[in-house]
């Protein structure tokens, strides 16, 4: 064993990585346990600059009021709705936990992170239409989502979305829902906000700090660090270590072999959009549109047509559109594919080529398509596309974990799992689905993970600040709307409800 060494700068907690997960579970921890002592260790110069960074991801404050791929059709037409309430459940978790730090004067001035945008769901052709029918009819009973409202009416809809419906010839049957709850998140200002109140709190937030090494030493872990512009090393020590690196997660856990992802494997897929800021264009699309994937194509494909403000300037932005990219960061190495291939994975890689040819078939059109083709897709939302007003561009890296489930080779990278290994003292997350929105409640449930002996003695002050997640106690549908709508009302949500803008109507 090699002990406590004094050039060992000890801890009690180490979270890998400055995104979105680090900088919410590191605030968690901070509020349950005060008196610990928390580093943060991020390789880049500035943290919320991977995924969680504005223009890496699309901003949509996931709630389920909009996105069919939650709201699955079952046989018979009716719709499984019971991961859109989850969904919506942990969203309310998110903004309660943001209120509860607004009104502690920690996180400053919610718009700056956080503002209302309308929630549209769009049906195209009879099936389309027929599939939002019934999930609105399904939801709306949902206190969570009340007052979404439904329409076929092409007026109505041209009212709502000029800019789609305003001057559209007619194509078939469509249908639009529309909830004025939505949000539009810059999940990177709030990590960056989430961070700094940390740090004044007493945290060690390390920027520039690569971890290049994880290993069990006796009670606790041994953390690796180099400094990217100096090259000095360090060493950290602690007996909890989150993992929480994004695309850098998975070769962490390879490096400190981890067995419980001895058999994982990983396959890099970056997403891309067509942005504008053409002022007009911005003031005639005043939501957050998701359509539906087209038959047979994977969920990860689902259109949508996003208002969006970064940095105070607006712009609309359509996609994704998937791209490859053997790079596990935006910022990752070319080899991070062929470094993550192990004797352990190669069964799993295999299976996963073999098991999943739609979505490989689905990759190589998508690799294959040309600008016009990507307009022409814009055209299913916007009838009227200048070319010259859009640009492409690319957005981060999904990097989806692959393992063997049911005796085939499975990606979970639509979904996210919490891995824990050596009794909970160790925890990562991987997988990129729904993602950042659900932040909170993700991390109530690496801490139910992790620290089960102390959740009891915790559950009442997360019960305040994060209810309804993981182990705080679930809450009534009625009463967690309560709580949401007074998180609204701190976060400034009702004040100005995103839609086409009055001069244009
Ligand atoms: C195209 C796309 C669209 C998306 N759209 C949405 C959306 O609309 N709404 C939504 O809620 N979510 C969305 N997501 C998902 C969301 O972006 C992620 O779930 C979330 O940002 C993940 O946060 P994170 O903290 O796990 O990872 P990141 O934000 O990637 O943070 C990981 C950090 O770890 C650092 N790191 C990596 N390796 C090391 C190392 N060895 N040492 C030190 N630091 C390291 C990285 O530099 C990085 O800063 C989208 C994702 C993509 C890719």
């Amino acid at each position: 064993m090699k002990g406590t060494s004094m050039y060992h700068e000890q801890f009690d907690a180490v979270l890998i990585g400055g995104g979105v997960m680090s900088a919410t579970l590191g605030t968690l921890l901070g509020e349950l346990e005060p008196g610990w002592r928390i580093a943060v260790v991020e390789r880049l110069d500035e943290a919320g600059s991977e995924s969680s960074s504005a223009w890496n991801n699309a901003g949509t404050g996931h709630a389920g009021l909009c996105e069919f791929n939650y709201t699955p059709r079952r046989a018979d037409g009716s719709v499984d709705v019971s991961q859109a309430v989850a969904i919506g459940e942990q969203f309310a978790a998110s903004l309660v936990l943001w209120a509860h730090l607004v009104s502690a004067g920690r996180i400053g001035e919610p718009q700056d992170f956080i503002r209302p945008v309308a929630h549209a769901g769009f049906g195209r052709g009879p099936d389309g239409v027929a599939h939002l029918r019934a999930r609105w009819a399904a939801l709306r009973g949902h206190p969570l989502f009340a007052g979404t409202e439904y329409s076929e009416d092409r007026a109505q809809l041209a009212d709502w979305l000029p800019l789609m419906f305003g001057d559209r010839p007619d194509d078939g049957p469509v249908a639009v829902t529309r909830s004025t709850q939505g949000t539009d998140v810059d999940f990177g200002v709030l990590t960056r906000r989430l961070l700094t109140a940390l740090r004044s709190h007493g945290a060690d937030v390390r920027l520039g700090q690569q971890v290049t090494s994880l290993e069990r030493d006796g009670e606790a872990w041994d953390v690796g660090v180099r400094d990217r512009r100096t090259g000095a090393p360090g060493r950290l020590r602690a007996p909890y270590v989150f993992v929480g690196a994004g695309g850098g997660t998975l070769p962490l856990l390879q490096q400190a072999r981890v067995p419980e992802v001895r058999r994982y494997g990983a396959f890099p897929i970056s997403g891309r959009f067509l942005r504008t800021a053409d002022p007009d264009l911005v003031a005639a699309h005043g939501g957050k549109v998701y359509g539906h994937a087209a038959p047979g194509a994977p969920t990860i494909s689902v259109p949508h047509l996003d208002h969006r403000t970064v940095e105070g300037r607006e712009h609309l932005v359509f996609g994704p559109f998937a791209a490859f990219s053997p790079r596990f960061l935006r910022t990752g190495r070319l080899s991070d594919l062929l470094r993550s291939v192990r004797p352990g994975n190669l069964p799993v890689l295999a299976a996963s080529a073999r098991d999943n040819r739609s979505l490989m078939a689905y990759l190589v059109r998508q690799l294959a398509q040309t600008s016009e083709g990507r307009l022409d897709a814009l055209r299913t939302f916007v009838p009227r596309v200048e070319a010259d007003d859009w640009e492409l561009v690319t957005a981060g890296q999904r990097v989806q974990v692959l393992k063997m489930s049911g005796g085939r080779g499975a990606m979970v990278g639509f979904g996210t799992e919490v891995v824990t290994s050596a009794g909970g003292s160790l925890a990562a997350l991987l997988g990129a689905s729904p993602g950042a929105s659900t932040a909170a409640a993700t991390m109530v449930d690496v801490l139910a993970t992790s620290f089960p002996g102390r959740m009891a003695a915790w559950a009442p002050r997360l019960a305040e600040i994060v209810p309804s997640a993981g182990g705080a106690e679930r809450l009534e549908p009625a009463e967690l709307l309560a709580r949401a709508q007074a998180a609204r009302r701190v976060l400034r949500l009702d004040e100005a409800t995103g839609g086409p803008r009055e001069d244009l109507a």
